[in-house]
């Protein structure tokens, strides 16, 4: 077998000298596997909710059009990266081959099914056919392969829930767990894209560590989804707004908070242009955490120096130690997440 590199450069064609995720093209071609790479069959693409909303409208809500879209981009770049929003997703499927350099180095054998913790983005991947679509849950069944590499995170996965509801959570489990690490007892905290995927785990872990002193508010865009996040009865507040309104947010937030505004505010869109209404419901000195792949770097930044705040911005990394199980156990804790989300997803 050929020695590959750790961290996937050896599958980089074009450009050279970069990793894996920033390459605009990767060897997709599986005949041979280098030595420290996993093969696996992939049943379900989990399209990062950014990229198929993007896709979606692109293609004006039609799955063939959707189809041809996601086929076009694989087969330029050998790997499912957004031209447009630059995110992957995260796919589920069941080891067929271990290089000979991780025998005995992983908790894993040929046949386990495994859900990828790295994105879509840089995974090599080779979709011989796209089953079906399901386009209110970004999910595409596929006839495919891909590879992780050495340096790249899995997770087996559970017995205990469907394989379609761990794919859709675990697309997003890094977003709870730096919740945990960002949400302090007594803190108020703004969730924006609460009744979303990531929004509704954010909110619960939010709630969970800011007590019963902390405040936590829920921003949805829509009556129904309003309906359905006053239902889970995980937020203090649950109000309807439009992120992309930044002086409507800024205003609701602060009558709400007697004008104090947020210590964390928490941005889970899927949409574009909500950076300033998550810098302005954030006090001085709190905190915005960006998980959303639709944040724009210089918009953020530029927009908090034109209005003289001063807030720590965080950008979303996908990965947080522990963020699969912290996420899968919100579901075995809490029944009416868990019913909620094999409903949606499952
Ligand atoms: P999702 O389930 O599709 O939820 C998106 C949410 O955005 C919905 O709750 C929706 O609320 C809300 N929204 C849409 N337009 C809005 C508007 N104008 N005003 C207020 N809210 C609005 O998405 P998800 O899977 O949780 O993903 C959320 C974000 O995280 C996406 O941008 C995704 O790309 C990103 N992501 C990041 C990482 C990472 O590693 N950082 C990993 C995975 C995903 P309504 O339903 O109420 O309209």
């Amino acid at each position: 077998m050929k020695k590959g590199n750790k961290y996937g450069t050896h599958r980089v064609i074009e450009p050279k000298g970069v990793l894996p995720q920033p390459a605009v093209k990767v060897d997709n071609d599986f005949t041979e596997i280098y030595d420290n790479e996993i093969l696996v069959d992939v049943d379900i693409l989990n399209i990062d909710s950014a990229s198929f909303t993007q896709i979606k409208e692109q293609a004006d809500g039609d799955t063939d059009k959707i189809k041809e879209i996601i086929l076009e981009i694989v087969s330029k770049q050998g790997k499912m990266k957004n031209p447009v929003t630059g995110s992957g997703g995260m796919f589920i499927g069941t080891v067929l081959k271990i290089g000979e350099a991780l025998e005995g180095k992983r908790d894993l054998k040929v046949g386990d099914k495994i859900a990828s913790l790295v994105s879509l983005s840089l995974t090599p991947l080779k979709i011989e056919k796209i089953i079906s679509i399901k386009k209110d849950v970004d999910q595409v069944k596929v006839k495919a392969k891909a590879i992780l590499f050495e340096s790249g995170i899995y997770s087996k996965l559970p017995d205990d829930m469907p394989d379609a509801l761990s794919l859709a959570v675990l697309d997003v489990c890094g977003a709870p767990a730096q919740t945990a690490r960002l949400v302090k007892s007594g803190d108020t905290v703004v969730v924006i894209g609460a009744s979303g995927k990531s929004g509704v785990l954010c909110c619960y872990e939010a709630k969970r560590r800011a007590g019963i002193n902390g405040r936590v508010i829920g921003i949805v865009s829509r009556d129904e989804t309003l309906k359905t996040l006053k239902a889970l009865d995980i937020c203090d507040d649950v109000i309807k707004l439009d992120a992309t309104d930044a002086i409507s947010c800024y205003e609701e937030i602060l009558k709400l908070t007697n004008g104090e505004l947020a210590d964390v505010v928490i941005n889970n869109v899927n949409i574009q242009n909500t950076e300033m209404g998550s810098i302005l419901m954030c006090k001085e000195r709190g905190v915005v955490y960006f998980f959303s792949m639709a944040t724009s770097f210089t918009k953020a930044a530029l927009g908090a120096e034109g209005i003289g705040k001063d807030v720590d911005m965080i950008v979303g990394n996908g990965y947080a130690l522990d963020h699969a199980e912290i996420t899968l156990n919100i579901l075995r804790e809490d029944k009416t997440i868990r019913d909620l989300y094999e409903r949606l997803y499952a």
